[in-house]
């Protein structure tokens, strides 16, 4: 067993808040229930993650999303320090204390007067996606169900992503159906990232990108996060769970990303707390398993450095203030 402790990791997407908050789970306390707490993120060393308000479609959602985390980031017990700026990472290792970044998934709930998104910046929120696979008024999210819509960005869908970026937030594109990622590509200067979603060529899922996709993300110096979920892994029947999917499902897509773009665009979105993951990622605390098989398979310990969390902080080096 090699010694990966180094392998901090920066992980793109959890739902932890709104999943545990649900099932009345101590995140001090470790739990069997879920995929993240306190003492799991120990084992895996997870440093830092951004934790989603989910779903952000209306003024009200938004208002209990933050009401909920800022309880939960700011309860002592939790351990827990939110992260606002880039050297803000220097001080949660110096405190030992785990990195918490905002994030709304889905900005249907913001006006077009974007009042509440600049609100929300003076709050914290440093990353966000345009739509939660839905139709709204800046965006269209990809749909799990036929037909699926192809509008893209609206006006003020264009408008939004031009205050989000000079405010210093950086633009998800997971969840986006593919005209509105398109538009997003045509008018963004800065990196953009697909914070947990997968390669299409791999598991023919819609929520997954396609090799364009991938290609236009890593032109614009982002990064994909790579997501555990099942039905997004599982290539044999895309959609569906299976709890066998072992390391190698995962391998794949990062394989696919390094061949048609380069190991600068892979990152870690593990959507924990989102939906069931198989066995071999039950949690966050396994997170050193799969570094140690991505070591025994061809991949260096500096690649590693980069899909754990190098990669992704650049992004947020180049898009934060
Ligand atoms: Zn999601």
């Amino acid at each position: 067993m090699v010694n990966n402790f180094k392998f901090s990791v920066l992980d793109g997407h959890i739902d932890t808040i709104k999943k545990s908050s649900r099932d009345k789970r101590d995140f001090s306390v470790r739990s069997e229930i879920g995929h993240y707490d306190l003492p799991r993120m120990d084992e895996g060393n997870v440093q830092a993650a951004i934790f989603a308000i989910y779903p952000a479609s209306s003024i009200n959602r938004i208002l209990k999303g933050l009401d909920l985390w800022f309880k939960f980031v700011f309860n002592p017990l939790n351990g827990l320090m939110q992260i606002k700026r880039i050297d803000d990472f220097a001080k949660i290792q110096a405190s030992g204390k785990r990195g918490a970044i905002l994030h709304f998934e889905g900005a249907g709930g913001i006006d077009k007067t974007f009042r509440l998104l600049r609100i929300a910046y003076r709050l914290g929120l440093r990353t966000m996606g345009l739509s939660w696979s839905n139709v709204n008024k800046f965006a269209t999210g990809v749909m799990f169900n036929d037909p699926q819509k192809e509008t893209g960005l609206t006006k003020e869908g264009i408008k939004f992503v031009a205050e989000a970026q000079a405010l210093g937030i950086t633009i998800d594109v997971s969840h986006l159906n593919e005209p509105s990622f398109w538009d997003v590509y045509e008018i963004t200067e800065k990196p953009i990232f697909a914070s947990h979603s997968n390669a299409r060529a791999i598991v023919n899922h819609p929520r997954n990108l396609t090799d364009e996709q991938i290609k236009a993300i890593h032109e614009k110096h982002g990064t994909v996060g790579i997501n555990f979920v099942m039905g997004f892994l599982n290539a044999k029947e895309p959609g569906m769970y299976n709890y066998n999917l072992n390391f190698d499902s995962i391998k794949k897509h990062i394989d696919h990303l390094v061949e048609i773009a380069s190991i600068d665009i892979v990152a870690i979105g593990s959507d924990f707390d989102g939906a069931a993951t198989p066995t071999c990622v039950k949690d966050c605390s396994m997170f050193p398993r799969l570094w140690d098989y991505l070591l025994e398979n061809g991949y260096s310990e500096q690649d590693i450095e980069k899909i754990s969390h190098t990669n992704l902080l650049q992004v947020f080096k180049k898009t934060w203030k």
